[in-house]
């Protein structure tokens, strides 16, 4: 108990309980699934067998289960596991006892589970005439409430007499189960005892009005109602009040709990009829018989699900717009466009049927957590569904009962996580559906997203129709061409691309960095990152489009100083106020990752450098040439596909059509083999675009001229050599843009895409639209001239070479051999 435990800071596995309290002094079972809380428990069995306990709404749940919770809340408790038993069936049986209260000071580590910095709190024991007269007040209380349950066992009413301590006595009376989750939570955040129990009499006092007025009015309608019904609705409300007193409890009749439950729904009518016709059949089966398991599973299911109608609050455009810039840093067109999307529907209503909205983009750019503050403006739930690998329709809408372990689908599921009717719906990955022999999951979905259907979406499992029309969904995606055009045509596509380094870094010092301090329990003086360190993470540590691998580096680098801050307090030492600059990444994060910039390369001959459009955003690639004697044969390697090999030899002709104003002999390719190779690593798209950057890296290594290291290019080419536009600019300028590219060279029929991208890319980069391959390769050739490859001179000349080309200026310019055609 209490006075156990010492009051020293401690690091203990969390487990984060959703609506539900357990309170010092309590000693509870407990049911979890496989998750960080059961990992954290299995810790701690092995350990000293202490746990932090956290409880947080089913809302915020979510957030724990992801590894992003919004903030740790300040008051936890300190739990024993008394039993921590894995049964042969897979069960676990686990029994807490509530220890202390404990103040949390922060979050030490994520995976696999959380451990979190804790302090115990110890109340104080106040003494006094006041103290005894609210004791005195509270137990008179209890005891009248106990009067008028009728049939409270005497031993429990002396335990609580017993009780001599105000703050204990609280937490005792408010664990009683006419109080609500908000309310336990209430009590267990005040920390003065005194305070706690007067607390607990307010909330007390009010139990007892209400129960009094419920009797008055059981009392008035005692003739109408029928006589079992009430009697076992009573001994229910003693069984369960018995059972939080600690008292035995001896099982009532299930069938009668669960026909209580059923009536007490609030659910449409054919939802009860059915959960009766089941509980008809589990009566004449039996509870012992094979069927019963199946029967009590889809019961619960039923009962689990939100079936009641609410009253949604109206939306306010002020609010939501000021909740998305709260949450989210630019994105001014996307918000725009959400702005739109909710005018409409406070407008229209539900007359209108407002389309589905999808946010697609690369990873980390922000699709699901616009799609929570959206729910946070609306004033909804929040659930998510990942669709990313569903090929089976049943994953969609569930196994019919009569297979073993039949669940319902995944969008039934999310409703009973949701516990509501109405919430805001993340489809996830809806790009990532595939199809096979078990049905195509797509119909499946049409008929969840399509207003004229989904009013009575029907799960195999449930059997009975479930109406979805009232919730607000939302999918994302990486990208939009693999989704099935019946889909896409349903939804209102926003598009959201990377963000350029000036747009993380505001991201990263605006919304990142004080979400991680304040998650990882950390002050402003304890923890700053100076701008300089946030671009070298930016540049060194991660490489993509979003800011998904950027968060994980800041908030790795928390942890180390929460460790430090920690250790510096146990020891007694000064305290750690922690300024982060570039030259620190490296001691805290090890040695950077990737390299920044081109300033170390050189142009050289036979390597140009493409962009490809990824569904994770842009990557730069070179692309190398080699030839070597041989018969005229073209060789490719590396990562090329289909229309890449088309590309190439598409290349490959038009550099023989004009060999000779290369000024390279015809019978070249005769006695050359080409060696076209694409390194691994980025994974292109398959594609077209590559067409111009394999034909310079061939033309360069042809004619011996190298190729200028900061030009990047894209775009179809044609046997002729004309260039032909291409998709995905904005990620591809983005990429080339974080790559440190200087001259971009993109189809002239690109060139009305420019105004789209983003500012700091049209500043930075030199963007130069072209319509045939001569003008590329005016841009992209450097001056001067090496033997071509396969016929290379002894090293010195070509340094000497080298020195010229870099001394050059960055300028277009003419080279003989190249005249216009
Ligand atoms: P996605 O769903 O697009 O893969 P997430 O919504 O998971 O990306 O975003 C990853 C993280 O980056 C989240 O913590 C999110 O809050 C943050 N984030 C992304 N874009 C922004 C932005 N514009 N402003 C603030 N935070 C952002």
């Amino acid at each position: 108990m209490s006075q156990n435990v010492e009051p020293f800071e401690r690091e203990l596995p969390l487990v984060v309980l959703g609506e539900m309290v357990i309170m010092p002094h309590m000693t509870v079972p407990l049911q979890v699934g496989q998750g960080k809380s059961y990992r954290a428990m299995e810790q701690a069995w092995a350990e000293d067998r202490e746990v932090l306990l956290i409880f947080v709404s089913e809302n915020e749940i979510e957030g724990y289960k992801s590894g992003q919770p919004q903030q740790l809340p300040r008051v936890g408790v300190i739990a024993r596991l008394e039993e921590f038993i894995k049964l042969p069936d897979g069960t676990v049986r686990i029994i807490l006892e509530g220890l202390t209260r404990a103040a949390i000071r922060g979050a030490v580590q994520i995976e696999p589970f959380y451990r979190v910095r804790c302090l115990p709190i110890v109340d104080p024991e106040p003494v006094g005439m006041e103290v005894e007269a609210l004791m005195e007040t509270v137990k008179q209380q209890v005891d009248e409430f106990v009067d008028h349950l009728g049939e409270v066992p005497q031993d429990a009413v002396a335990f609580v007499h017993r009780i001599d301590k105000p703050g204990h006595l609280a937490d005792i009376v408010t664990y009683a189960p006419a109080f609500e989750f908000a309310e336990r939570l209430e009590i267990l955040n005040e920390l003065d005892p005194i305070e706690r129990l007067r607390k607990a009499y307010l909330l007390l006092a009010r139990q007892l009005e209400l129960l009094k007025l419920r009797q008055k009015i059981q009392q008035d309608t005692k003739e109408v109602l029928d006589q079992s019904q009430r009697e076992y609705f009573l001994r229910e409300q003693m069984r369960v009040i018995r059972r939080e007193l600690g008292e035995d409890d001896e099982a009532d009749d299930p069938i009668d709990e669960l026909k209580r439950k059923i009536a007490e729904l609030d659910a449409p009518e054919y939802v009860k009829e059915q959960a009766l016709h089941e509980l008809k059949r589990l009566a004449q089966q039996g509870m012992n018989s094979p069927e019963a398991g199946v029967i009590r599973t889809y019961l619960d299911w039923i009962l689990s699900l939100p079936w009641a109608e609410e009253q949604m609050p109206e939306i306010s455009l002020a609010e939501a717009q000021r909740v998305l810039d709260e949450d989210h840093y630019g994105l001014e067109k996307v918000k725009e466009r959400l702005l739109e999307y909710l005018a409409v529907r406070k407008l229209a209503g539900n007359k209108m049927r407002s389309p589905i909205l999808c946010l697609v983009g690369p990873p980390g750019v922000g699709k699901t957590s616009l799609g929570r503050s959206i729910a946070r403006a609306l004033g909804r739930k929040f659930v998510r569904t990942s669709l990313g690998g569903i090929r089976d329709e049943a994953e969609i809408r569930g196994h019919r009962r009569t297979y073993i372990g039949a669940m319902p689908g995944r969008i039934i599921q999310g409703m009973k996580t949701a516990k509501s009717r109405y919430p805001v719906y993340v489809l996830d990955e809806i790009d990532k559906v595939g199809q096979d022999f078990r049905g195509d999951p797509t119909s499946a979905l049409l008929e969840v997203l399509d207003p004229e259907q989904n009013y009575a979406f029907s799960d195999h499992y449930l059997e009975i129709p479930y109406d979805l029309s009232q919730v607000v969904f939302i999918a994302t995606a990486n990208q939009l061409d693999p989704i099935p055009s019946p889909l896409r045509d349903r939804m209102e596509i926003i598009e959201i691309g990377g963000y350029t380094e000036d747009e993380k870094l505001g991201i990263a010092q605006g919304f990142l960095v004080p979400k991680q301090r304040e998650f990882h329990g950390l002050t402003e003086e304890q923890f700053q990152i100076t701008d300089a360190a946030i671009l070298k993470l930016i540049r060194e540590y991660t490489r993509e489009a979003g800011v998904r691998n950027l968060e994980r580096e800041i908030a790795s680098l928390c942890r180390k100083v929460a460790r430090k801050v920690a250790t510096a307090a146990d020891n007694g030492e000064a305290p750690v106020s922690a300024v982060i600059d570039a030259a620190d990444v490296p001691t805290y994060l090890g040695p950077e990752r990737y390299s920044y910039g081109l300033a170390e390369e050189k142009d050289e001959v036979g390597v140009a450098t493409g962009v490809v459009w990824t569904p994770t955003g842009g990557d730069t690639l070179s692309i190398e040439v080699l030839p070597v004697r041989g018969k005229g044969v073209l060789q490719l390697t590396g990562q090329l596909g289909e229309v890449m090999k088309e590309s190439a030899q598409a290349a490959l002709s038009y550099a023989r059509y004009r060999a000779e104003q290369f000024g390279v002999d015809p019978s070249y390719f005769d006695e050359h083999n080409i060696h076209i190779h694409v390194p691994e690593g980025a994974v292109p798209k398959e594609g077209p675009s590559a067409g111009i950057t394999l034909t310079t890296a061939l033309i360069s290594a042809m004619t011996g001229r190298p190729v200028r290291r900061d030009v990047a290019m894209t775009g179809e080419v044609t046997l002729r050599g004309k260039v032909l536009a291409i998709g995905g600019l904005k990620e591809k300028t983005l990429a080339a843009h974080r790559a440190g590219i200087k001259t971009f060279i993109l189809p002239k029929d690109n060139a009305k895409d420019i105004v789209e991208l983003p500012q700091k890319v049209r500043e930075d980069l030199q963007l130069i639209p072209v319509s045939s391959m001569d003008e590329v390769l005016k841009i992209a050739l450097a001056e001067g001239q090496r033997q071509p490859e396969g016929q290379r001179q002894p090293e010195g000349q070509r340094q000497g070479h080298r020195r010229a080309t870099s001394e050059s200026p960055r300028t277009p310019t003419a080279h003989p051999g190249l005249a216009d055609s």
